[in-house]
């Protein structure tokens, strides 16, 4: 199977937000405690050196992790997580192209009326605004990390147009991307 590919910046970001749509896509382990838990588990966050990434709970087990009571990342999730995770996985890879929902479809092995209807349930998003969401959050990231300018950033994550780079932006995270990179900038200096 194919890894995701997100940084390890980009993981502490889902798991200090608790975005339970990348359950199952990795595991986050803490090094303190030994425990391994799910990105979105509701247990108090380690501090970020404490922290080891995994994308497979064999291995993260290997390592000599245990499961974590209360979120309990060893059991299995939907029967369409195999399907959830092709799908993510490739949405994730591929961010930077333009991508329909055919050749999405195409690449997991279902029509796109299944992928869109079985998506739609398991995450609560189609495959197009899911897309979005992470096309969103690289944005961030480059905000927060670079000094790259919107227009730069837009293009280099995949949208096609700044107007719908702006929209899409505020739709997720209700700031523009200069507003976002101002309150971010603020918090580091205080
Ligand atoms: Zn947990």
């Amino acid at each position: 199977m194919t890894a995701i590919n997100l940084s390890f910046d980009e993981m502490w970001d889902i798991f200090v937000t608790c975005d339970h749509t990348y359950d199952g896509l990795f595991f986050t382990a803490v090094k303190t405690t030994n425990i391994y838990c799910r990105p979105s588990c509701k247990s108090r966050k380690p501090k970020k050196v404490n922290v080891e990434f995994y994308f497979d709970r064999k291995e993260v087990e290997r390592a000599g992790y245990r499961a974590c009571k209360r979120c309990q990342p060893e059991l299995a999730y939907s029967p369409h997580i195999i399907l959830i995770k092709d799908t993510i996985t490739f949405l994730v890879n591929h961010s930077k192209q333009t991508l329909l929902l055919k050749d999405i479809a195409n690449h997991v092995g279902v029509s796109p009326f299944y992928l869109e209807r079985v998506f739609k349930q398991e995450t609560g998003e189609t495959p197009r605004t899911y897309l979005e969401k992470i096309r969103v959050d690289k944005a961030a990231q480059l905000l927060k990390n670079t000094n790259r300018t919107n227009l730069e950033i837009c293009y280099e994550v995949g949208f096609q147009s700044p107007s719908n780079f702006y929209k899409v932006f505020r739709r997720r995270k209700n700031c523009s991307p200069s507003e976002y990179r101002n309150q971010i900038s603020k918090e580091l200096v205080e």
